[in-house]
């Protein structure tokens, strides 16, 4: 916990620490204090709809008489925000073998980085791990996987750069299915640039994995970082609209205030948030736990 109090330490400084100055003195909840509220929620990044809804639970309570006390918001907030982010999710790896997990993201949010961690993270449990190189349109990309690979002894499924993504990932799941493998990572591309190829693209990557495994991929992983902010929302509608995205993984939590939209996007789109990217080392990511974050957030 100490840890993640230390990584969070600017988006705490820029929600919670601002809310304490708020509230200090103040005797009464007036609109006034509300609206500075209102400035501290959408500066922190939990985006409009989130800030809309816990203003209105916080005026209906008060105008039922069961909040007055301007300290006493804080402790409301704090609740708020852990309900929001507790959500339902299924065990990960689950029963299955192999389990699929296709990886998602725009360039540049750390995905290639994520699933070298996550690599090492169900290692270090004991799973039988295979990494797949479907971004075949960057050489580079390709090249960062095998080196990650190698510093991590795992095998990685790769074809030239140029070759069709779906192609390596069927390879994939055919030589983890062989291999006796627990779980299956595929790092894919992410060029913004061409949207609708790529959503094309990576729909295809999908199509052909659950024809070689039914059932597969069993995640859809979205990689995000959570130093672009509102931008994160953006990417997320996209990636959720053409794929039914699983899951999150929010990266560079450490160093930015803008952790607040972690918030956004679990009340937005109601999805899980699996894994937390706090710095860049390979232990620098951990399962999200929203009773531990919030603690850490509200400490
Ligand atoms: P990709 O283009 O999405 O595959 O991004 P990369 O995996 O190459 O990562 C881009 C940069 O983000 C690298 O310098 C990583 O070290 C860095 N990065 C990834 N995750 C984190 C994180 O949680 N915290 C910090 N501070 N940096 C990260």
């Amino acid at each position: 916990l100490g840890r993640l109090k230390e990584r969070l330490s600017k988006t705490r400084e820029g929600l919670v620490r601002r809310m304490d100055s708020l509230f200090l003195g103040r005797k009464e909840i007036d609109e006034d204090l509300l609206e500075e509220l209102e400035e501290i929620l959408i500066t922190a990044d939990l985006g409009v709809s989130t800030t809309e809804e816990i203003l209105e639970d916080i005026r209906q309570q008060v105008s039922r008489k069961e909040l007055s006390q301007p300290e006493a918001l804080k402790g409301f907030i704090k609740e708020r925000i852990k309900e929001i982010l507790l959500k339902e999710a299924p065990p990960f790896p689950g029963q299955t073998k192999p389990h699929v997990v296709l990886v998602v993201g725009v360039n540049g949010v750390g995905k290639t980085t994520t699933i070298a961690k996550l690599a090492h993270y169900l290692k270090s449990q004991g799973l039988k791990v295979l990494l797949v190189a479907a971004d075949t349109f960057r050489a580079a990309a390709i090249e960062q996987l095998e080196t990650w690979g190698e510093r991590l002894d795992l095998p990685v499924i790769r074809h030239q750069p140029g070759a069709d993504p779906s192609a390596v990932a069927y390879d994939g799941i055919e030589a983890a299915m062989k291999r006796g493998v627990d779980v299956v990572l595929i790092d894919t591309a992410g060029r913004l640039h061409t949207k609708v190829n790529l959503m094309e693209e990576l729909k295809k990557i999908k199509r052909v994995i659950g024809k070689r495994l039914p059932g597969a991929p069993h995640d859809i992983w979205l990689v995000l970082d959570a130093t672009v902010g509102q931008n994160a929302i953006n990417q997320t509608k996209l990636f959720h609209e053409a794929l039914e995205v699983t899951g999150i993984v929010l990266t560079k939590l450490d160093g930015t205030a803008k952790g607040g939209v972690i918030v956004g996007i679990c009340h937005d789109f109601g999805l899980p948030i699996r894994f937390i990217g706090v710095g860049e080392k390979m232990d620098d990511l951990q399962p999200f736990d929203p009773q531990a974050f919030v603690e850490a957030l509200f400490d």
